[in-house]
């Protein structure tokens, strides 16, 4: 039977749920309650290859989803399943009194999360991280559990209270396609890629209905706007617009039937190739637009002459290019404080929150640049958080308290941590560096400083036969090529502070919320030299915002939802082993499933034990003998000296009347 699904590459029988059964028996070497075959601390020996045999079966078994210990495995299905979402297997999953005998689900987790933060006397925030790379499900598995919370933190107890609460659902929820239309495009690895990372924070009063929710985004990909890879394409906005103007818009906006345009993939066109309909849109006047994209103006010298150099036809793309950046980055915050706005609860309205995390996957082309580079820098800091959160502080605590336990071995980022962000000398310190000198040929003195400060740095990798100039950092899912050309520039994002000025003047009223006239603004032409203002540079602005995400992580308790893509074709039933191998491998999944089998299941602090399991101590004079003597009428009924029920069955039942919920898996220490 294991022959059927272990034969490498794609494999396309359709598996019943009888041989998943066989195959699964014969992991664990015998029968086995159904329920526990959901469960991979449950296959033996764990070992990658069981592993991936488990997940083959079930896949094609139509059964998408698998605990893991600490983690929930997702499969992408890549083919809908409406049954799996549907509100009434929500309500299920939310009436069933232990939801974790249920079969594996993100609905647990969604319920998981819901009871921890109602149940406990003292309520702890909870966060969910969906990882796993582009294409494998995070956006969907964080929409599905936001459409769950919706359905269960929704119990209003008055009419009015009802409309509150379905209005401010449904507006969360309306906010997915707005976000999803200006920051998701197709890619070649997703159809519906998001462009930029999220963390929305659900809110919840004292009752646990939803009251409100905040959107926090992170590092949009705004060079897509103007440049996109072969094969990939803009935002979905700019087709959906141009698909859905009606007549009327269509003369408004410039937008006729069947035109070409450069960003929307693509006869080239030259700068003179829009520059009237542009102004038209921006509120501008034409020649005062051509003048600022054409004509640089710079103070030099020590008298601070105002000089004035006309730009060579690169220099003005890539000052139109910078507008147009310019223009979309600000209109997405905009856009995000806007939803935020319709969003988020009056601070006194909520007292706990549920946060879903849902970041770009880790990316490896075979170019990458500075894009990649956040993207996978991020990637890192979240591995390192399960592995500090889990792997080593679940271990290093068994160690404190005590308890028997041999170290299980897992791959720690920290060295890759330390060459992307350490100091005092690290990538992002050198492009740091390399930006405040501007010099010229920064991409070459960048290669030569990486080469000589980092080199024998045991996650710098290089590659010899590369025909440019770059480096190999290998990843914990391992090793990316990063060009050199172009990082320094990008990380300094200029922007010209003509072209900031010059859309301050715009008369467009959305351009004028976007970009307010600053009275304090005294810059009116780029200084050069020694007298420009040190660059907060994308890396260092990107860091900051990923440590602040860190920190609010830190202060919930964490939950963990793999993302897992059966193949790269977006196909059903499709399970290519080795792109799940390399998967599982770089999750540390294998390394996860060991220490949940052989860890503690739950832990609560002796506080919370005593305050909940207090009425135990009242087991003593059931099961040792009374100082008052015998109990004078058999058991059957509460005995007078210690007013104690004197049977255990009705010790009992007095518990389990008087205990409220599971105890709390959380992270306080026992
Ligand atoms: P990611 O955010 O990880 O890049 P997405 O969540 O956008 O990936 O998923 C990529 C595509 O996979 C979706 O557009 C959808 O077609 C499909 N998909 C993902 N999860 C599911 C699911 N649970 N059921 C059906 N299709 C799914
Ligand atoms: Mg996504």
């Amino acid at each position: 039977m294991l022959q059927q699904v272990n034969g490498h590459g794609s494999g396309s029988a359709a598996h019943s749920g009888e041989s998943l059964r066989e195959d699964l028996q014969e992991l664990l070497g015998g029968e086995v309650p159904p329920q526990q075959l959901n469960d991979l601390t449950k296959v033996n020996p764990v070992t990658l290859e069981t592993v991936l045999r488990c997940l083959q079966a079930r896949y094609m078994a139509d059964t998408f989803y698998t605990n893991a210990g600490c983690t929930l495995v997702a499969m992408n299905p890549f083919k809908p399943v409406p049954q799996l979402y549907s509100p009434e297997l929500m309500r299920e999953y939310h009436a069933a009194s232990q939801p974790q005998t249920l079969k594996p689900h993100i609905f647990t987790v969604g319920e998981q999360t819901y009871r921890n933060v109602k149940s406990l006397i003292e309520p702890v925030n909870q966060s969910v991280v969906v990882s796993g790379e582009s294409g494998a499900g995070k956006t969907w598995t964080s929409r599905c559990l936001m459409k769950f919370y919706a359905v269960v933190a929704a119990s209003p107890t008055s009419w009015e209270s009802h409309k509150v609460a379905e209005r401010i659902e449904q507006r969360i929820l309306n906010s997915n396609p707005v976000m999803e239309a200006f920051g998701n495009a197709c890619t070649l690895r997703n159809s519906n890629s998001s462009r930029f990372g999220k963390f929305i924070q659900l809110q919840l009063n004292g009752a646990q209905q939803m009251t409100g929710a905040a959107v926090q985004t992170y590092l949009l990909e705004k060079t897509r706007v103007a440049c996109q890879a072969p094969s990939e394409r803009n935002f979905h906005i700019f087709y959906q617009i141009y698909k859905g103007a009606h007549a009327e818009e269509r003369v408004r906006w410039h937008l006729p039937e069947g035109a070409a345009f450069s960003w929307l993939p693509h006869p080239e066109r030259t700068l003179e190739g829009s520059v009237g309909t542009s102004a038209l849109l921006l509120g501008l006047p034409e020649d005062h637009l051509l003048e600022t994209l054409q004509i640089r103006t710079i103070r030099a010298g020590r008298g601070q002459q105002v000089f004035q150099k006309p730009c060579s036809q690169a220099e003005c793309n890539t000052r139109r290019d910078c507008l147009a950046k310019l223009v979309y980055a600000r209109l997405f915050d905009w856009l995000v404080s806007v939803i935020n706005s319709s969003i988020c609860a009056a601070p006194d309205s909520w007292t706990t929150f549920i946060g879903l995390l849902d970041v770009y996957g880790f990316e490896s082309f075979p170019s990458n640049s500075l894009e990649q580079l956040c993207i996978n820098y991020a990637n890192e800091k979240l591995q390192q958080h399960f592995v500090a959160h889990y792997l080593r502080a679940q271990q290093e605590e068994y160690a404190v308290e005590g308890l028997e336990w041999s170290f299980v071995s897992y791959q720690d980022n920290q060295p890759c941590l330390d060459l992307i962000e350490g100091s005092p000398v690290s990538i992002c310190s050198l492009i740091n560096e390399e930006c405040r000198l501007n010099r010229p040929s920064s991409a070459a003195q960048l290669q030569t400083r990486i080469e000589s400060a980092l080199t024998g740095h045991p996650r710098l990798g290089r590659d010899r036969l590369s025909p440019e100039p770059s480096f190999i950092v290998l990843h914990y899912a391992g090793p990316v090529r990063y060009r050199t050309v172009g990082l320094v520039e990008k990380n300094k994002d200029p922007v010209p502070p003509e072209l900031t000025r010059l859309l301050q003047q715009s008369q467009d009223p959305l351009l004028k919320v976007l970009f307010p006239a600053d009275p304090e603004d005294k810059s009116q032409e780029e200084p050069s030299g020694q007298n420009r203002a040190p660059v907060l540079t994308v890396v260092s602005k990107f860091k900051a915002s990923l440590e602040q995400l860190l920190q609010v992580l830190h202060g919930t308790t964490p939950h963990y939802i793999r993302c897992i893509k059966p193949n790269s074709q977006a196909q059903a039933q499709i399970f290519h082993r080795e792109e799940v191998l390399s998967q599982l491998e770089a999750c540390g999944l294998v390394e996860t499933i060991h220490i949940s089998a052989a860890g503690f299941p739950i832990r609560v602090s002796h506080r919370n034990f005593m305050e909940r399991y207090q009425l135990l101590r009242r087991l003593r004079p059931a099961i040792t003998p009374s100082p008052h003597g015998p109990c004078p009428d058999g058991g059957r009924s509460e005995c007078p000296p210690c007013t104690e029920p004197a049977t255990l069955q009705g010790l009992l039942q007095e518990i389990l009347h008087a205990l409220p919920a599971p105890l709390h898996c959380g992270r306080t220490k026992v």
